[in-house]
């Protein structure tokens, strides 16, 4: 991708760069030449950030690590010192069951936006924030496609529904971004662009096995869902794109509001077969993968539900339903171009094979 000009001087800040989505937005600004600072938790943890000193080794741009939590007031004046371009990503992204939903999500993914926010503030330079959201603070459940007269959602939508116990991170990320743009709208210094993904799939440069997009890809490649899988569909995009709509959120003057990021719906049984018939994965891997090939009955899941993860009010509002996704704005205005789903499965499965 040709970034748009820039002074590459000056210094970008990505923050929670160690994450899957942040670790491929500091890849390709440090392969454009630009400086980029990025925020972790811990400098000394090198599972975490190995992976970023080696793109940093590779140059030709340069990287700084500052050490920042979400919930720290003040950690991001620091290292957001003489940026114009920030790039806000670090929000934790757990689901399942979760113990303290308001300790876990809520208040790292609000407090933490409000502390970078305010710190965009104090920091004069600052001209553009670019936000990630997500597409979980456009909707709650994929059986709301029935009330959207285009049959799609798009970026008018938000989700009105997860609260504190039911989706706590969609509530999270809800909470954070509509925050971000009280506080956005109260101020002239800088301007705010949400960038708000579906479920982001690709290969990972860390090869942490703690993320939930890589946890997912793995559960099917591990077999777990053999006896069937859940009739689950979501939007799905790939996580090298997504980064990019970020930097060209970042660097397209006109981008404004909202941005949703997807490439298409798939369920899960429809990923399964795109594993199955990807000649590549064929011919490394024979049948080692025991995917599923029919999805698991709607009854038996309801009765399981509960056990597994899946509460029963969760499945009224999603078993089933297949949620379409408006993302023109993210080609029309940002100049974005996704790649096919198949690419992204078969690259993501070669990446976890090869970080095994
Ligand atoms: P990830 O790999 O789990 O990354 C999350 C990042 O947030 C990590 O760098 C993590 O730091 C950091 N973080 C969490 N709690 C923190 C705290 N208290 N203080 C400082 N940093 C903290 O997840 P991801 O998939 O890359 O997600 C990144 C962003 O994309 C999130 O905002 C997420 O909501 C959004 N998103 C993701 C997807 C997806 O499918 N992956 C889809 C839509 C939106 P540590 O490394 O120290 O844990």
């Amino acid at each position: 991708m040709q970034l748009q000009s820039f002074d590459q001087s000056l210094p970008i800040l990505v923050t929670g760069g160690s994450g899957y989505l942040a670790s491929w937005m500091i890849k390709y600004l440090v392969e454009a030449g630009y400086f980029v600072r990025t925020t972790v938790r811990n400098r000394q943890d090198e599972r975490k950030i190995a992976h970023l000193k080696r793109i940093a080794e590779a140059g030709p741009g340069r990287l700084e690590f500052y050490e920042a939590d979400l919930m720290r007031h003040g950690d991001f004046n620091n290292p957001m010192r003489g940026c114009e371009l920030v790039i806000h990503t670090a929000s934790p992204f757990l689901i399942g069951k979760i113990k303290d939903p308001q300790r876990q999500l809520v208040d790292p993914a609000l407090e933490g936006t409000k502390n970078v926010l305010y710190s965009a503030g104090e920091n004069p330079s600052v001209k553009r924030v670019v936000m990630t959201s997500s597409a979980v603070a456009v909707y709650a459940e994929a059986r709301e496609i029935l009330d959207q007269p285009s049959g799609a959602f798009d970026e008018h939508n938000w989700n009105l529904i997860s609260d504190l116990h039911y989706d706590p991170y969609g509530y999270s990320k809800t909470l954070a971004e509509k925050e971000a743009w009280i506080i956005a709208n109260q101020q002239h210094q800088w301007d705010l662009v949400c960038i708000n993904p579906t479920f982001l799939f690709g290969p990972t440069l860390s090869g942490r096995a703690d993320n939930v997009s890589v946890s997912t890809i793995r559960q099917l490649m591990n077999g777990e869902l053999r006896l069937g899988a859940p009739q689950l569909y979501f939007g799905v995009a790939d996580v090298r794109d997504a980064a990019q709509a970020h930097l060209l959120a970042a660097f397209t003057p006109e981008a404004n509001g909202r941005y949703l990021i997807c490439a298409q719906t798939m369920s899960i049984l429809e990923m399964a077969a795109v594993m199955r018939a990807s000649t590549s994965l064929g011919n490394r891997y024979g049948d080692a993968f025991k995917l599923p090939k029919r999805p698991l009955s709607n009854w038996l899941l309801y009765l399981i539900g509960p056990w597994v993860g899946f509460s029963r009010r969760f499945l009224r509002g999603n078993l089933g339903y297949a949620p379409q996704f408006d993302a023109s704005r993210s080609i029309n205005e940002l100049g974005l171009s996704y790649r096919p789903v198949e690419e992204t499965i078969v690259d993501m499965v070669e990446s976890l094979s090869y970080h095994q």
